[in-house]
């Protein structure tokens, strides 16, 4: 888009030139007609690039568009040469030629920067042009436009290596950045044991759907689920049990939230917690009772409990009512679960 825009202002200038030049290289309508392919390329590639704003583009499409537009500039420079050495005999090369050669190779060095093999052979036609300009010129000193010619292609390369390196180590720490960020959010979301959701992430969830659910007002349900004799299991088996037999309650819960807007959350220690948005008690209980079903499917094994030789859980249902706070939420479910537990444990009490 920048060699373009730089190419249509060179268009003006050039035509803004023969303007008020007294004997210019070309008449304004052969101007015009040289200058169109430039013109017509260059406008194809604006409008194309505002159509697809957004759209990633090919590095081949990128580099066939570029090659166009400089075909067309080669042509324009090939015209001037053919009128200019009518007018001039062998001083062909004047006016302003070598110039408008300059300033297309740094516009096109830079434009094609990323791919040194593509750069070259995009600047080094218009280099040599630039250099045969000045030697048909001047031809009894070469050294000058040899030296030019050298220096320019040298800062060109070395130029390249730099702005590569500059660009590659940009795009890196970019990419490690946005690592680093996701994993941020991840572990300030996520807990680090069971891989769902932790007790901040939950929090968070928790008062956006109970002010949802007020405004339109819909049912919203919370499970809490206690695993029973947890402590024993850990005593008897060890914390490395503990906690795998952690990670299996939770992908158990994990494997019962369907609905996009369920959320299964490590609450805190071997305590976790369903979110059910739309959902209410008769709903809430039967995903209870799925969870005693799945997790009795499971067969996690306890040696220790009192209810038999595998995990079971203990869960207090509750649905929210109207103006109730978070912390009233969580606390009548807490006191459901408190019910559940004292009445006998592996069962669920709604309310
Ligand atoms: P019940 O709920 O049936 O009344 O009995 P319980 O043994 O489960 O009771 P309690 O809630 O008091 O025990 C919870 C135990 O969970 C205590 C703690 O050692 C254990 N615990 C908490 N967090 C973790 C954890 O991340 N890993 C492991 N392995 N154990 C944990
Ligand atoms: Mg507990
Ligand atoms: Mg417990």
């Amino acid at each position: 888009m920048w060699a373009t825009l730089i190419s249509l202002f060179l268009v003006v200038v050039f035509l803004a030139n023969i303007k008020m030049h007294s004997t210019p290289l070309l008449s304004l309508h052969q101007a015009t007609f040289f200058l169109a392919p430039i013109v017509i390329i260059a406008s194809i590639g604006t409008v194309t690039s505002r159509f697809f704003k957004g759209v990633e583009v090919s590095n081949r499409a990128l580099f066939t568009y570029l090659f166009m537009l400089e075909v067309a500039w080669l042509f324009l420079i090939w015209k001037l040469f053919e009128n200019g050495g009518e007018m001039y005999a062998e001083h062909a090369a004047l006016i302003g030629v070598e110039s408008l050669i300059d300033v297309l190779v740094l516009t096109f060095a830079i434009a094609l920067f990323p791919d040194r093999r593509v750069m070259l052979t995009a600047v080094l036609p218009l280099m040599l042009i630039s250099f045969f300009t000045r030697l048909i010129e001047v031809p009894a000193n070469p050294l000058f436009p040899a030296t030019k010619l050298f220096c320019f292609l040298a800062i060109l390369v070395t130029g390249q290596k730099v702005l590569y390196s500059w660009f590659r180590k940009a795009i890196v720490r970019d990419v490690e950045k946005q690592y680093l960020l996701k994993q941020f959010r991840r572990m300030a979301l996520v807990d680090g044991l069971t891989n769902i959701s932790n007790r901040r992430h939950f929090d968070e969830i928790l008062s956006q759907e109970i002010r949802a659910s007020e405004r339109n007002n819909h049912p919203l349900c919370l499970i809490l689920i206690d695993i029973d004799y947890f402590k024993r299991l850990n005593d008897s088996s060890g914390h490395q049990v503990g906690d795998e037999c952690l990670v299996e309650v939770a992908k158990v819960l994990a494997g019962i939230c369907h609905r996009p807007r369920d959320l299964a959350a490590r609450y805190g220690g071997e305590e976790f917690v369903l979110l059910l948005p739309d959902t209410d008690l008769n709903g809430a209980c039967q995903v209870a009772e799925k969870v005693k079903l799945k997790l009795a499917e499971a067969k996690l094994i306890h040696p220790d409990s009192e209810l038999g030789s595998y995990i079971t859980v203990s869960q207090g249902v509750c649905q929210c009512r109207e103006s109730m706070s978070a912390d009233e939420f969580i606390s009548e479910a807490d006191k459901l679960l408190y019910s559940a537990k004292s009445t006998g444990r592996d069962r669920y009490i709604g309310g």
